[in-house]
């Protein structure tokens, strides 16, 4: 078994602003039923769980397909669950968004609204999940 390495802060910086961690965030509570109308709820989940040397490609394909990216990342995300392809991410992509995911629990951004703070069109307004002074 390997052990997975911590993400570095560059990753966790451009996963703070990664648009399908935004689409979680605001769809975490969207679809409570998201698993009913997964794409891969009839194909053979092992596809979802390839070897550390195997490609994700198929499972990534099949989930850019998908409707409920959003709730299955939250939940992937909240559970903490590191491993296979969930919401269009791998395994590595998701231990740098968790840090960005955990960082909106801890009590000093509880004040934060993800709706609210998100960037707007002209990209000015902060995000909750970037720092201020970045
Ligand atoms: S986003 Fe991917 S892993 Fe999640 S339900 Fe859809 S197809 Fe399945």
């Amino acid at each position: 078994m390997t052990r997975a390495r911590l993400p570095r802060p560059h990753e966790v910086a451009v996963a703070r602003r990664d648009p399908r961690l935004l689409a979680a965030i605001d769809e975490q509570h969207a679809d409570e039923a998201w698993r009913t109308r997964s794409a891969c709820r009839t194909v053979d989940p092992e596809m979802f769980f390839p070897a550390p040397n195997e490609p994700s490609d198929a499972a990534l394909a099949l989930c850019r397909a998908c409707d409920v990216r959003g709730p299955c990342l939250a939940w992937a995300l909240t559970v903490g669950d590191c491993h296979g392809v969930w919401g269009g991410t791998t395994p590595r992509e998701r231990r740098a968004m968790l840090v960005a995911w955990n960082e909106r629990a801890r009590p000093d951004d509880r004040s934060a609204d993800p709706v609210r703070d998100r960037p707007g069109e002209d990209g000015l307004r902060p995000s909750p999940l970037v720092p201020a002074g970045r």
